[in-house]
C-alpha cells in the first residue's frame, strides 16, 4: 500500500511534478551510497562516505558564536571517538541521540581539529540498518528525505504488483540493444540490490549505468518513432509534381546566375534534385550560415519546379525580407523565364485581386511573400514547391494548412541557425538535412573582438563611431530585457542617445519590439538605402536584412545571448565583401565565465563549431533563442553518454521497426502512446504564428 500522504505533503509533491505513481517511479535518485563497508572514520580518507556503527555518549545543541550547532559525541566499536555535527536544526534529533543508543551513521567524514567527525550524517537504528545501497533522492522542499524515498519505493512496488509498468519498447528490440527492460531498469535505479559491485554503484552514482541508458534510449526511440512517422505521413503521397532531371540542368542554371555556385551549393542541389524527382514530396531542411547562398539553391529548386509545369511559393518571416528576396530573385527569374510576383499586406485591393487572378490562372510561376501566402483566398493553379526561409516559424500546423489546401507540394525549409547534429535529429528529425558548409569566394568573416569589463562599453561605442566616421554603416544590437518591452525600448533609446553624442553628424535609427512592423520596416529601409548610418536594434529578425554596406557591428551585453545567436548576428556584417568588424561587449570582467564563453566567437568563424559549444554550455533551448520553445524536452538525454551515437541507434531502431510495420499494427500500445505524444506536444513548432 502507498503510505498515507496528507494534503500539505501532497501539494508539496505536486509542486515537484509528482502526482501519479508513474511520476514517482520516474523521479530518479540523485545519488547512491554504499553502506556495506563498515569503517572507522579514523581509517577513511577525508571526505570519504562511510557507514559506521556507533554508541551515543553525549548530545547537545545550541548557539555557539551566533551559529547553531548540534553535536553528538559517539564512539565506534574500537572506542574511537567521533563527533557528529549538524549546522541547522533537525527535528527529533535529541530523541534519536540519547546516551547509550546504538546507531549506524552514514555520511562523509571530515577532520575537525584532529578529531574524526561526520557532518550531517544520516542515522539509522542499529537494529534497523540502512539498505546495503542507500538511495538519495533530489530534495523535495518541505518533505522529508525518508518520506520521499518510501513513497517512491512504494509506488514502484505497487506498479509492479498491478503489472502497471508498461514497457512500450518491444522486448526483442531492447535485447538487441543489450539494455534492461523498463521494469528491470527502474528496479535497479530505485532498489539497487546488495549484489552490486562497487564499480556498478559507481556507474549508478554517475548516471552511466545500463538502467540510466535504458531510460535515455527509450525516450529517444519514442521521439524518433514519432518523427519518422510524421515524415512518412508527409511523404506517403505522390508528389503533386515530379521534376524531371532536365529541370536541374547545370548549364541552364549557370546561365541564369551571375556567379558560379560553390561546391556546397551544388551538393545541396543534388540532394534536392533526388527528392524532387523521386515521385514523393520532398521534406528537407537546408542549413547554411548567413551569406552562404541559400537563395540561389532555392532558386534552382524553383526553376526545376516551374520546368515541371508547377508553381512555387517562397515565404519569408517579414515583408521586408520578402521584398529583399524578390529583389535578389528578379533578374535570375527573368533570365530563366520564371514569372515572379510579390504579395504584400499593404497591396491595394484591386491590385491584389488581379494578382490573385493571375496566380489562380497559372500565369504567375513564383509567388514571394510572408506566411500570408497560406491564407485561404490565395489559390494556386498548381502549387508544386514551397520554400520557407527561416524555418523556425513554420511548423507542423502550417504544413497541415498546406495539406488542407489539397496540395502535396515539395517542401524546402531554410535556416541560418547552425544546428548541431544531435539537435537537428531531435528538433527537426522528420526532415532530411542538407548543409551548405562553404562560403562564396571572397567573403571574409568579420574580425571579432571581445571587449570585457566595466569600462568596456564606452570604448566599444567609440570604436564603432570611428568606423562609422570612416564610412561604414553599423548595427548596434541591444539585448532583450525579458521583463518588459518598455525596458527594451528605453535601453535602445539610451544607447542611441549615447551614440548620437559621439556621432552628431550622422543619422541614427532605432528599432525595437514596441514598434509596429510597418514602422520597423520603414526604418530598416532607410538604413538599407544609406540614409541612416547606424541602426540600434533589439531583435534578431529585424537585422535579418541584407545591407551590403554594413561593415561594423557592436553587440552590447552579449552575455545575454546564446553563442549561436551571436554568430548569426555577426553574419549580418561584411556581406558586401571586404573587411568588417564585430565588437562583442560584456560588462563582466575579462576572466569571467561570460567572457570566456564569448571568447569562442573570437576564436572560430565556423557556425557549427560555435553551435556545438553553445549546446554543450547552455543546452538546446539556447541554440534557438529563448522564444523557441519547440525543442522537445528530453528528460533522460543526459544519460545517453555523448548523445549522438545513441540518437542514431534509436533512430535506426525506429526506422527498422517502421519498415516492418509502418502503421504499428503489431504494436498497438506503442501506436497509442505515440499518437498521444503527438497530440500533447507537437515536437517542433516553436511558435504557431
Ligand atoms: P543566405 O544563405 O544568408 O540566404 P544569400 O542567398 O542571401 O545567403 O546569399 C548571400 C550573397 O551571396 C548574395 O548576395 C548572393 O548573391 C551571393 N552569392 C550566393 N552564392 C554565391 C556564389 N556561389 N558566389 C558568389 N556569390 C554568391
Ligand atoms: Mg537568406
Amino acid at each position: 500500500m502507498l503510505p498515507r500522504v496528507g494534503p500539505s505533503t501532497a501539494s508539496k509533491l505536486e509542486g515537484r511534478g509528482l502526482v501519479t505513481l508513474e511520476d514517482l517511479v520516474f523521479f530518479l535518485p540523485a545519488g547512491y551510497r554504499d553502506t556495506r563497508q563498515r569503517r572507522s572514520p579514523a581509517e577513511a580518507a577525508d571526505g570519504e562516505v562511510i557507514a559506521v556503527e556507533v554508541t551515543v555518549e553525549r548530545f547537545r545543541q545550541g548557539f555557539a558564536r551566533g551559529r547553531f550547532l548540534a553535536t553528538a559525541e559517539v564512539c565506534d566499536d574500537e572506542g574511537t571517538p567521533i563527533s557528529l555535527r549538524w549546522f541547522h536544526r533537525v527535528g527529533g534529533l535529541g530523541q534519536r541521540l540519547q546516551p547509550g543508543m546504538r546507531l549506524i551513521a552514514v555520511g562523509a567524514t571530515k577532520e575537525f581539529g584532529g578529531r574524526a567527525s561526520m557532518v550531517h550524517p544520516e542515522l539509522y537504528p542499529a537494529d534497523d540498518p540502512p539498505p546495503p545501497i542507500a538511495v538519495r533522492y533530489p530534495v523535495v522542499e518541505g518533505v522529508g528525505a525518508r518520506t520521499v524515498s518510501n513513497l517512491v519505493r512504494a509506488a514502484l512496488h505497487r506498479l509492479l504488483d498491478m503489472d502497471g509498468l508498461e514497457d512500450l519498447l518491444p522486448a526483442p528490440l531492447v535485447e538487441a540493444q543489450r539494455l534492461p527492460s523498463l521494469v528491470e531498469a527502474l528496479r535497479r535505479l530505485h532498489d539497487p540490490g546488495p549484489e552490486l559491485s562497487p564499480e556498478e554503484i559507481q556507474l549508478l552514482q554517475q548516471g552511466r549505468s545500463a538502467a540510466h541508458r535504458r531510460l535515455a534510449f527509450g525516450e529517444l526511440f519514442l521521439l524518433q518513432l514519432l518523427l519518422l512517422r510524421r515524415r512518412a505521413r508527409w511523404c506517403a503521397h505522390e508528389a503533386a509534381f515530379v521534376s524531371p532531371e532536365a529541370g536541374f540542368d547545370r548549364e541552364g542554371l549557370r546561365a541564369c546566375l551571375p556567379f558560379e555556385p560553390t561546391g556546397a551549393q551544388w551538393r545541396a542541389l543534388d540532394e534536392i534534385e533526388r527528392d524532387m524527382s523521386s515521385g514523393q514530396p520532398m521534406l528537407r531542411l537546408l542549413q547554411g550560415d548567413v551569406g552562404s547562398g541559400k537563395t540561389a539553391v532555392a532558386f534552382a529548386a524553383v526553376r526545376a519546379a516551374v520546368a515541371a509545369g508547377s508553381q512555387a511559393a517562397l515565404m519569408a518571416p517579414t515583408e521586408l525580407l520578402a521584398e529583399q528576396h524578390l529583389r535578389t530573385l528578379e533578374p535570375w527569374c527573368r533570365a530563366a523565364g520564371v514569372r515572379v510576383a510579390l504579395l504584400t499586406g499593404a497591396m491595394p485591393r484591386a491590385q491584389r485581386n488581379s494578382l490573385l487572378a493571375l496566380l489562380a490562372a497559372g500565369r504567375i510561376d513564383l509567388l514571394v511573400g510572408t506566411h500570408a501566402l497560406l491564407v485561404a483566398d490565395v489559390a494556386f493553379a498548381a502549387l508544386g514547391l514551397v520554400v520557407v526561409d527561416e524555418q523556425h516559424r513554420f511548423g507542423v500546423e502550417q504544413r497541415a494548412l498546406l495539406r488542407a489546401k489539397g496540395e502535396r507540394p515539395h517542401l524546402l525549409v531554410m535556416t541560418a541557425t547552425p544546428i548541431p547534429r544531435t539537435l537537428a535529429l531531435t528538433a527537426y528529425g522528420e526532415l532530411e538535412v542538407s548543409i551548405i558548409d562553404e562560403m562564396p569566394p571572397g567573403r571574409e568573416p568579420p574580425v571579432t573582438r571581445l571587449l570585457a569589463g566595466r569600462g568596456a562599453l564606452p570604448k566599444a561605442r567609440a570604436t564603432v563611431a570611428k568606423a562609422v566616421r570612416k564610412g561604414a554603416q553599423a548595427f548596434v544590437v541591444c539585448p532583450l530585457v525579458e521583463a518588459s518591452e518598455v525596458l527594451d525600448a528605453s535601453h535602445v533609446e539610451a544607447t542611441a542617445a549615447a551614440l548620437r553624442e559621439l556621432l552628431p553628424e550622422v543619422g541614427i535609427g532605432i528599432v525595437h519590439g514596441r514598434m509596429a512592423s510597418e514602422d520597423k520596416d520603414a526604418v530598416m529601409r532607410e538604413f538599407r538605402e544609406g540614409r541612416l548610418r547606424v541602426l540600434v536594434a533589439t531583435t534578431v529578425i529585424e537585422v535579418g536584412v541584407d545591407v551590403p554596406a554594413a561593415r561594423a557591428m557592436l553587440i552590447e551585453h552579449a552575455e545575454r545571448f546564446g553563442l549561436a545567436q551571436l554568430h548569426q548576428l555577426r553574419g549580418r556584417v561584411g556581406r558586401g565583401g571586404g573587411a568588417s568588424l564585430c565588437l562583442v561587449h560584456t560588462a563582466h570582467g575579462p576572466s569571467s565565465d561570460s567572457a570566456q564563453r564569448l571568447r569562442v566567437l573570437t576564436e572560430t568563424a565556423d557556425g557549427f563549431a560555435v553551435a556545438e559549444k553553445d549546446l554543450a554550455l547552455r543546452g538546446p533551448g539556447e541554440i534557438f533563442g529563448t522564444r523557441q520553445a519547440g525543442v522537445p524536452r528530453l528528460r533522460f538525454l543526459g544519460f545517453a553518454g555523448d548523445g549522438t551515437r545513441m540518437l542514431l541507434r534509436a533512430r535506426e531502431a525506429a526506422a527498422e521497426l517502421l519498415r516492418g510495420d509502418p502503421e504499428l499494427r503489431e504494436h498497438p500500445r506503442l501506436r497509442v502512446a505515440i499518437e498521444q505524444r503527438e497530440r500533447d506536444a507537437p515536437v517542433y513548432t516553436a511558435e504557431a504564428g
